[in-house]
């Protein structure tokens, strides 16, 4: 299993970044099958890079929700132009594939972009993301599991070649308020990406508005859930527009003192499970 970062910034795209300006967008590949974790403007990238293949495109995405950092991308995934690209697109909650559609519909009416969905070629299948209801694709075994977020928010458990991957963006947990319920979809992940959007003092309003509620972590609560449920290693995700490289590696360094194998995720990174190639 291949897991690559187009998108690492949480609720809106900045410039300048080397870490990842880019809002959220994760690919995870294994034997030819391709699955694609939310459509923030990384998924313009993928686009970019899937074009230059020739062979017909195939992707099944998985929406988290549909906050715009999480979907403002589509508009821009070149390949959902093509008649030969088929996507299977899955929106969080029982209601989740008719409201992944219209939300998908809505962001390219007029006035808001110049030509509408319908103008997208590619066949398009929508479904509805279901907490601890897998999907099976190809070698995937794929589980959505609610979490704390305002309006709700679906991370989802990869599992494939006997490794797992967890995507847990947009959730608002602490060692101390991780249920049962959420903990054993985290269990043992041997890569973990977690929203680590505040630092502790911003969460707690120092200098300005306490986050409390708000449905991000701090990086200190993402190390100790990510020590909590033993994980392999952590990638700090959904990183605040308003936080710089410097400090967003010093608050990876203070997440190492909680959870060792921290790290920011960081755009264009590779992580290849079941091998030790990394880039
Ligand atoms: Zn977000
Ligand atoms: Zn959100």
């Amino acid at each position: 299993m291949e897991i690559r970062f187009y998108g690492v910034r949480g609720s809106i795209s900045v410039s300048g970044s080397r870490i990842g300006g880019n809002t959220a967008c994760v690919e995870v590949t294994s034997q030819g099958h391709r699955l694609i974790f939310d459509a923030g403007t990384g998924i313009r990238a993928l686009g970019e890079l899937l074009m230059r293949e020739s062979a017909p495109q195939k992707a099944t995405l998985f929406f988290s929700h549909l906050h715009w950092d999480h979907v403002q991308g589509f508009p821009f995934f070149t390949p959902a132009y093509l008649g030969t690209t088929e996507l299977s697109l899955y929106g969080p909650g029982a209601n989740g594939a008719q409201a992944l559609q219209s939300v998908l519909v809505q962001q390219m009416e007029p006035p808001n972009f110049p030509v509408p969905l319908s103008i997208m070629r590619s066949r398009m299948t929508f479904g509805s993301a279901l907490h601890g209801t897998p999907v099976e694709v190809g070698p995937f075994r794929v589980t959505p599991v609610d979490v704390p977020h305002p309006q709700g928010c679906l991370a989802y458990r990869v599992e494939a070649d006997g490794h797992t991957f967890v995507y847990a963006t947009d959730v608002e947990l602490a060692r101390d308020s991780l249920t049962r319920d959420v903990g054993r979809y985290l269990e043992g992940a041997d890569a973990l990406v977690l929203d680590a959007q505040y630092t502790p003092s911003e969460y707690a309003g120092q200098g300005g508005i306490p986050k409390k509620g708000w449905g991000h972590s701090t990086m200190v609560d993402a190390a100790q859930v990510a020590q909590a449920v033993g994980a392999q290693r952590l990638m700090l995700f959904h990183h605040d527009p308003a936080h710089n490289d410097d400090l967003l590696e010093n608050m990876a360094e203070e997440a190492r003192l909680h959870f060792f194998a921290s790290e920011p995720a960081r755009e264009g990174k590779r992580i290849v499970l079941g091998s030790t190639v990394t880039a």
